[in-house]
């Protein structure tokens, strides 16, 4: 049987690059899936339905919710974010990595759920460089930027729940970084534990004379 795959959660402040790291990594390579989320907020310009996001209403995240068909949901900045449960099960159980790109709460959310899940942490290299990322982004008013930030400086007391962290300074850098991370997640025992118990099996039965 194929190997399961591996579940990691990408999180980092509003502006690290997750959205050109996450592109790039899933251009670079074919055994990430990543999944899309279903949120209350309007798509931005250039985003569309079913591709950066399900584009939802209240009403229709409600039911999402009630119907159990989030694996976790959070709110950020006054609207709500999930990540629908059949995506993440089939791609896993087809043996594709899966990758969580979403905040703190849901990361931590995730971790419970899944205790094997990996948990990385994009940051740019300073918070000046956050600030000027965000304002050039050009896509959100200021009032949004200032909540978003606010939002960055809540997000940062939960830095060490993440097993790495990754510093977003060189965008070809840190795609290999990530990817290289999450390859080694699948030599964890925890993945391998048939493997481990067939071992153990063996190991009591072998008998030098039987060679
Ligand atoms: P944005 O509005 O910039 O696309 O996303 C805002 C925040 O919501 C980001 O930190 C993003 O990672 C997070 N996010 C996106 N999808 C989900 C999700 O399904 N669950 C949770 N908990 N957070 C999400």
């Amino acid at each position: 049987m194929e190997q399961q795959g591996i579940l990691a959660v990408v999180s980092g402040f509003s502006g690290a690059g997750k959205g050109t790291l996450m592109k790039e990594l899933l251009r670079r390579y074919d055994n990430y899936a990543l999944s899309i989320s279903a949120t209350t907020r309007q798509p931005r310009a250039g985003e569309a339905d079913g591709r950066e996001y399900f584009f939802v209403s209240e009403e229709e995240f409600r039911q999402m919710i009630e119907e159990d068909r989030l694996v976790e949901y959070a709110q950020y900045v006054n609207h709500y974010y999930g990540t629908p449960r059949d995506y993440v099960v089939q791609q896993m159980a087809r043996g594709k990595d899966v990758i969580l790109e979403i905040e703190i709460q849901g990361a931590l959310k995730v971790k419970k759920r899944f205790p094997d899940a990996l948990l990385l942490f994009v940051t740019p290299p300073s918070a000046q460089e956050l600030l000027r990322r965000l304002v050039g982004r050009g896509t959100e008013t200021i009032e949004v930027i200032n909540a978003r930030l606010k939002r960055a400086a809540e997000e940062a007391s939960g830095m060490e729940a993440y097993d790495y962290l990754l510093i977003n300074d060189q965008i070809d850098r840190c795609v290999e970084e990530m990817h290289r991370l999450i390859q080694l997640q699948h030599r964890r025992t925890a993945y391998h534990l048939d493997f481990l118990n067939q071992m153990r099996e063996e190991l009591r039965h072998l008998d030098a004379r039987n060679l």
